[in-house]
């Protein structure tokens, strides 16, 4: 089976450039200095499936051509992951489906109370996203694509990164367990947090995450939730070929068996 991977977004919770910044990564005109917040599109088996659906998730569909959306996979609740969410109701209006939402304990939690009133069955106007909630417990089939879901730690709190087939996504973390490195063992290609140079208590730096890479070692990697530090060119410049800075837009395709 042939999956088309897009970025839909990969920059950090404020988006670069960062509204009030005069700096020259936010003031750059190179394209792939403008990150919206992080999400992936992988399209299969003429489905749509997204990980986490971010404040920038209507521009992001747009920008992709989104036409269908089949379900979503949520990393974690924080709101540059979710904020998005209510969105999706372009893709249900008018039409008698609901999405599938995928997530872990607390990203539920998170999101059945910000978008409180998706759940509360009480919809005078309509307009509300056709949602339901599905608690991640282990690996997921979707569509014959299976996600196998990787722990790891974001500060204190513990996000879900994915594995399907030859490709693991992971972002917003600054600790992987060793038990969910044995889940990315063979992993041709991977996305990693790389948030800047300076460290940060839940993400991870560039040499960090070079680290990672050599632990991991996939045949690419892809840094992603990448803040205003780092300028696109002149960081991929610093990196080994075989690892580069995401863009949105970036696309990849893969092959499943
Ligand atoms: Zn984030
Ligand atoms: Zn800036
Ligand atoms: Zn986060």
């Amino acid at each position: 089976m042939r999956v088309e991977l897009t970025v839909l977004g990969s920059g950090t919770s404020l988006g670069v450039p960062t509204i009030g910044c005069r700096c020259r990564v936010c003031l750059s005109s190179n394209p792939r200095d403008k990150r919206t917040r992080p999400s992936l599109l992988l399209r299969y088996n003429g489905r749509a499936v997204v990980i986490d659906t971010g404040p920038d998730f209507r521009f992001q569909a747009l920008r992709a051509g989104l036409d269908r959306l089949d379900a979503v996979v949520f990393t974690h609740g924080h709101a540059d992951h979710v904020l998005g969410l209510d969105d999706t109701r372009a893709f249900t209006l008018n039409q008698n489906h609901t999405i599938p939402i995928y997530g872990n304990r607390s990203a539920l939690q998170g999101i059945r109370r910000i978008f409180q009133y998706a759940f509360d069955g009480f919809a005078p106007y309509g307009g509300i996203p056709s949602i339901q909630d599905h608690l991640i417990t282990g690996p997921l089939e979707l569509f014959d694509l299976e996600f196998v879901p990787v722990k790891v730690l974001h500060g204190r709190l513990e996000v879900l990164g994915f594995r399907f087939g030859p490709v693991a996504y992971l972002t917003d973390y600054n600790v992987i367990p060793e038990s969910s490195l044995e889940l990315l063992r063979g992993v041709e290609t991977i996305f990693l947090d790389a948030l800047r140079h300076e460290p940060h208590p839940a993400h991870m730096t560039v040499a960090a995450a070079l680290v990672e890479v050599e632990r991991i070692r996939p045949q690419q990697a892809f840094f992603t939730h990448i803040a205003h530090d780092l300028g696109h060119d002149e960081t991929n410049g610093t990196l080994p070929g075989h690892v580069r800075l995401c863009h949105d837009g970036m696309q990849l395709e893969f092959e499943v068996i």
